[in-house]
């Protein structure tokens, strides 16, 4: 009798709901470090945060003329991660730690700033010589409150390592988590999924997400058809689902002339107090206070190379 009942149990969590829709929210374009253009997904108005994700920006596509790449120059980081993904041309970045590393089409930075680093994120010399398209990715993914402190890590994956799926006119790239039977090379402090899925017109996915994840997507190309209700999300948009399923219907519109590129994006919310400042997130004020003193005091370091 006993086995009968965990059977059951089985069945109802096993049954498939999708998440619908609770927003679709323009990017605002806005410009960073030296001047760049940004479409900045999140941090706006309506969204401040969407736990553990801090910001989103997509950075481009823009052409670079040679000579006149801009980037980020030396500033720091406390408390979260930042994720740089690559979709075209090559960017460089140094730290206080002594680190470097070039960044081309395709690959993919996950950085854990933890108790700080400072570090520039620039065009690579060569690529703004020559010039061409600049477009990428940075999300800032919230620590918990036992890692805000942890030694700074790098895990830096070339594209070719990055798993690859494709079936159906369903094309995905799993940076983090799992999707179409492949897991992510990427280790997350806390469970993680970054997904770009390429949708070719007229073709759908659904994609597992358990029910204690938050999930948005991000639409880069192409338009689409977005969970329960089929909502429409063009470029440039974001859309945020209800947590009232654990799966994600993404369509691709029919009449679409590109393929639906789009990147979707989940976590296990933190649900701990955020302190914000600049490139400094942490728990309290007095903690914010103590990462400007200690930027200040130069116990992030420096980059002298
Ligand atoms: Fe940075």
């Amino acid at each position: 009798m006993k086995a009968n009942t965990n059977n059951k149990q089985n069945l109802v969590s096993e049954t498939n709901q999708q998440r619908s829709v609770s927003s679709v929210v323009n990017a605002k374009t806005t410009t960073e470090g030296e001047g760049f253009v940004v479409h900045r997904a999140f941090p706006n108005e309506t969204v401040r945060e969407f736990d553990p994700f801090l910001l989103v920006d997509e950075m481009g596509p823009f052409a670079v003329s040679s000579g006149e790449a801009k980037g980020a120059p030396d500033h720091p980081h406390r408390g979260f991660e930042t994720v740089t993904y690559m979709i075209e041309g090559v960017f460089e970045h140094k730290d206080s730690q002594g680190n470097s590393g070039i960044l081309k089409s395709g690959d993919v930075q996950w950085m854990t700033a933890g108790s700080g680093v400072i570090h520039s994120e620039m065009p690579e010399k060569e690529f703004s010589k020559r010039g061409g398209t600049l477009h990428g990715f940075q999300l800032w993914v919230n620590l918990p409150r036992k890692d805000k402190m942890m030694n700074p890590r790098y895990q830096d994956v070339p594209s070719n390592k990055i798993p690859t799926v494709e079936d159906n006119g369903v094309k995905v790239k799993i940076i983090a988590g799992e999707a179409m039977g492949k897991q992510a090379v990427i280790d997350t402090r806390t469970p993680i999924m970054y997904l770009h899925y390429t949708i070719q017109p007229g073709a759908k996915t659904v994609q597992k997400v358990p029910k204690n994840y938050n999930v948005f997507a991000y639409v880069i190309d192409g338009n689409g058809l977005f969970g329960q209700e089929q909502k429409s999300v063009y470029k440039e948009q974001s859309v945020f689902f209800e947590k009232d399923g654990n799966e994600v219907q993404i369509e691709a519109s029919k009449n679409s002339d590109s393929p639906l590129q789009v990147l979707l994006i989940a976590g296990v919310p933190l649900e701990e107090p955020v302190a914000r400042y600049g490139p400094f997130v942490m728990n309290t004020e007095g903690e914010i206070k103590q990462a400007i003193l200690d930027y200040n005091n130069g116990k992030m370091g420096k980059i002298d190379f």
